[in-house]
């Protein structure tokens, strides 16, 4: 047994895919320390800079003293504390749904919430680039699984047609893809699921807090959100904290609060999180929100374009998050590796995140980003990447 776990670790390291961790020293600022150097971190979801935001660290501190560490159960049991409700009360507000429920994690959301609305009988159609999350989801159901090519509306409209059941259709999306940055067809997509009488549900993870207005998302961005039947997103990323939540009817509220298992087998969110939540949710549904906004977008948009224009691939990109095609596994590692010697932080992304071939550097912005450091940043990886033969 274990010779065999050697072996595939070694399998691994042979085609490139091996992985190891990277601890960061510090606040996830855009310098962080990493093995004995500051770096320039291109690879965080922290896209706001709230991480380490002083209105949410005075949240998370005076959430500690009031109600101490832990939630002591699942929200089902005992572990339903005021900080849970006003969190679910303001989501519901800030996403303009009837209701919100809180999960402990985009994971444990997806890997809920979509086992929970299908199971045999039922067909889960999912864009092929969705994120593992919502892949697990949909493995753990029991449904069918159609897998849609990308924001394919045409493929996704045939397959509807062809796969008719008397049960459920849930059709699952990211509103933005966590590896290309680009954003859904919702407005389609709404269409699509009016037309089939399926369920629509879209993980915005990485358009909370930064696409729309008030950073609503991207269904608010494309004049939809009150037709997605399930909005669902995190508070990890651009709102600095941890948790997700999903935006729904009341009714289906009351569903998954009896159904969806992650969210009934397991101990609840403890009150730093929840209190950091909802100063990010204040702040940034206000004036600062927006001009961290639109400083992330300018920084992106920058880097985006200086890239193109050095002849990188940035795989339709229009988001914070800006892609860099390289292609192969090891190539990919040794751009990140090359660029690290450098004091540059821009993760590889290799399968089985990505499709095979499709390897990347996977660059991230934040609205706290010096303008010279991403002035650099370029220079260096258009250096690099000719060495490579990337560009
Ligand atoms: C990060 C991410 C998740 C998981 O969220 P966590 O809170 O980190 O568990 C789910 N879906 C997408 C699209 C993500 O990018």
């Amino acid at each position: 047994m274990s010779g065999s776990i050697a072996e595939e670790l070694e399998e691994l390291r042979r085609q490139g895919l091996h992985r190891r961790l990277r601890p960061v020293a510090g606040s996830q600022g855009s310098r962080v320390w990493m093995e004995g150097r500051e770096v320039l971190l291109l690879c965080s979801n922290n896209y706001l800079g709230l991480a380490d935001h002083p209105l949410l660290k005075e949240a998370a501190v005076r959430a500690v003293e009031r109600f101490g560490t832990g939630s002591g159960a699942s929200r089902l049991v005992s572990g339903t504390m005021e900080l849970h409700e006003a969190l679910e009360e303001r989501l519901a507000r800030f996403k303009g749904t009837e209701a919100a429920l809180l999960f402990n994690s985009g994971y444990a959301a997806n890997s809920g919430i979509i086992p929970a609305l299908a199971g045999k009988g039922d067909v889960i159609f999912s864009d092929r680039l969705n994120h593992a999350s919502i892949v697990d989801g949909a493995l753990l159901s029991r449904a069918k699984l159609v897998r849609y090519p990308h924001n394919d509306v045409a493929a996704l409209r045939r397959l509807l047609e062809a796969n008719p059941t008397p049960g459920r259709r849930l059709i699952v999306t990211d509103g933005v893809f966590s590896m290309d940055g680009d954003v859904a067809p919702l407005r389609e997509l709404v269409a699509l699921k009016r037309e089939h009488g399926a369920l629509l549900m879209v993980d915005d993870a990485h358009g909370t807090g930064v696409l729309g207005a008030g950073g609503r998302g991207s269904g608010e961005m494309l004049g939809v959100t009150g037709e997605i039947d399930l909005q669902m997103g995190t508070l990890g990323k651009a709102l600095g904290s941890f948790g997700a939540y999903v935006a729904a009817s009341r009714e289906l509220v009351e569903y998954l609060v009896n159904r969806a298992r992650s969210f009934i087998f397991s101990t609840s969110l403890p009150p730093a999180a929840l209190a950091a939540s909802l100063a990010a949710i204040d702040l940034v549904d206000s004036p600062e929100g927006e001009t961290l906004r639109r400083r992330l977008d300018r920084k992106a948009g920058f880097f985006r374009e200086a890239a193109t224009e050095a002849g990188f691939d940035t795989m339709g990109s229009k988001t914070q998050i800006v892609p860099l095609l390289v292609g192969e596994a090891e190539l990919a590692m040794t751009f990140t590796q090359r660029l690290l010697d450098e004091g540059i932080f821009a993760q590889g992304i290799r399968p089985p995140t990505v499709p095979a071939g499709t390897c990347r550097l996977r660059c991230t912005f934040m609205a706290t980003h010096e303008d010279r450091d991403l002035v650099r940043a370029v220079a260096v990886m258009a250096r690099i990447g000719r060495e490579l033969g990337v560009i």
